[in-house]
């Protein structure tokens, strides 16, 4: 079952999921501290190259 990294817009926080294909794309996860559904899927070579310091 491939992994999903996420990143919620509303408050930075970064997680990942374990989501079935199917699964994934069919229901948003909330962000796992401030219930915001406003994340953003990250790829893992694209958060690797777009780590940033801020
Ligand atoms: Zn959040």
């Amino acid at each position: 079952m491939p992994t999903y990294e996420y990143r919620c817009e509303k408050c930075g926080e970064q997680f990942s999921r374990m989501e079935s294909i199917s699964q994934h794309g069919r229901k948003r996860p909330a962000c796992p501290k401030c219930k915001s559904v406003k994340i953003t899927q990250m790829l893992s070579s694209f958060y690797a190259k777009t780590a940033k310091k801020t």
